[in-house]
């Protein structure tokens, strides 16, 4: 087992790796930028070492910089967290050259699944249905109408290397598509550095479900079940649950067996997540592979028991799961809301500043994920989530009143955060009857 690990990551997630860690008896080196010197959760950490600037790319995403500071502080492996470098290939591929271990799955295995034209190739390879679309990237604008065409509108572009909800543009016609062609292109070249396109036919009102897996070295791969992130705003997830509701037994089976198929047509090891969208009549089509561990990875922990973290590190390690598929047995229901600063009513604007007074909620069945602490100062050059509250009880029903009661005991001061909007889901009626698509929270705050 590795003795020292380094956290390429910061706030939340560098928290949650550092409590795994502790409780393995694993030290620990985080890394920071200037921005986040002197955050609470770096004490809890054995060394900490500064990577650079504010800026995540001239620290957080600095390859030769993580590296140094893997060096320096003398560590066997690196978690890389979720964002930032974790889906990086190359960065996994430099920390096999350099001998450090790299805390998910193989750089090859992450190539395969990583850019989303090509892991819907491999979808397809593995008898996993994807959304009708084009086989390829598309060439030309022109191509895009006659692909379009061909699928029926309302088409949905697509940028190959696109991820958090950017570079995706709907059309509804060929007048729309030239827009949107032009659109989706520039912003994927501006977000991702690739302008590669690809369309689907863009499915109404569909669900979010997600399966989550994980897998060791020798060939063991097994999934935890489903997570539903239906609960989205602008393509971003905004509360996440499991089991989904309203999910036939039967298709909720074949998704999880189409979710391993395809992690070992791509010889993933790991924890992973393979996504889907669900249609109006229970079909399911994959839509892409994330290949590291999600921010809403501990409802998936709380239904199975399984702590998602400590087994990256198990089998990064070469250990074998020493789990197989029956032991895995979904208990009850958990739900995640991720608690940002943003203020939902300036149409969600990022609220970075210092929290006067935070006070997290307890109780049966609460869990707060959060590196967040009265006189933290929230950074305005990072992803605004402060929290992640997370609830777990015998039934849906249940865990919806645990989720209220819990909500309106948090209390975050000095800054705006999501709660509200939380608040006014989880108090909605379609959502307690599960009636719940990716276009209820707009709809619902349209209202
Ligand atoms: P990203 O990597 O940017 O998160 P995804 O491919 O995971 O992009 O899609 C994000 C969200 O966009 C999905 O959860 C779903 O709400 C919506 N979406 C994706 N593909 C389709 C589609 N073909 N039709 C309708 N909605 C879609």
């Amino acid at each position: 087992m590795f003795k020292r690990i380094l956290i390429a990551n910061r706030g939340e997630i560098a928290l949650r790796v550092i409590r795994a860690c502790r409780e393995m008896g694993i030290e620990t080196v985080a890394i920071f930028s200037e921005a986040d010197r002197g955050a609470p959760y770096l004490e809890l950490a054995d060394e900490t070492i500064c990577v650079g600037p504010a800026r995540a790319a001239d620290s957080y995403l600095r390859i030769d910089r993580v590296i140094s500071a893997a060096e320096i502080g003398n560590v066997q492996a690196i978690h890389p967290g979720y964002g930032f470098l974790s889906e990086n290939s190359h960065f996994a591929e430099v920390c096999r050259s350099c001998d450090i271990g790299f805390i998910g799955p193989t750089p090859e295995a992450m190539e395969r699944v990583g850019d989303k034209n090509s892991a819907r190739a491999l979808a397809r390879e593995a008898g996993v249905p994807t959304v009708p679309g084009s086989d390829g990237l598309i060439g030309s604008e022109q191509e895009a109408v006659k692909v379009a065409r061909e699928i029926g509108f309302p088409v949905l572009l697509k940028a190959t290397a696109g991820g958090g909800g950017k570079g995706m543009r709907v059309a509804a016609n060929d007048l729309s598509l030239a827009s949107a062609w032009q659109q989706a292109s520039a912003e994927a070249q501006a977000a991702f550095g690739n302008a590669g396109i690809y369309i689907e036919r863009y499915v109404e009102r569909p669900r979010h479900v997600e399966i989550q897996i994980l897998g060791d070295q020798h060939g063991n791969i097994v999934h935890l079940w489903e997570r539903d992130c239906s609960t989205q705003r602008r393509h971003q997830k905004l509360i996440e649950e499991s089991p989904s509701p309203r999910l036939p037994q039967e298709t909720r089976r074949k998704m999880c067996e189409a979710a391993v198929r395809l992690a070992k047509t791509a010889g993933y090891f790991s924890a992973g997540t393979v996504e889907f969208i669900v249609d109006q009549q229970d079909n399911f089509y994959f839509i892409e592979v994330n290949a590291r561990i999600q921010v809403e990875h501990p409802v998936s922990e709380m239904v199975t028991g399984i702590d998602l973290v400590k087994a990256q590190i198990r089998v990064a390690a070469g250990e074998k799961l020493g789990l197989v598929q029956k032991d895995i047995v979904a208990h009850g229901h958990a739900i995640e809301c991720r608690i940002n600063a943003e203020d939902p009513a300036a149409n969600f604007r990022p609220c970075p500043g210092r929290i006067e007074r935070i006070v997290a909620p307890g109780g049966f069945g609460v869990r707060w994920d959060s590196h967040a602490t009265t006189g933290y100062v929230v950074p305005p050059h990072y992803d605004s989530l402060v929290g992640k509250l997370i609830v777990h009880q015998p039934t849906r029903r249940e865990a919806i009143d645990t989720m209220i009661r819990a909500l309106k005991e948090l209390r975050i001061e000095g800054i705006k955060t999501t709660v509200p909007i939380h608040l006014e889901v989880l108090t909605n009626t379609a959502f307690h009857e599960a009636q719940v698509d990716t276009t209820f929270v707009e709809r619902m705050l349209a209202k």
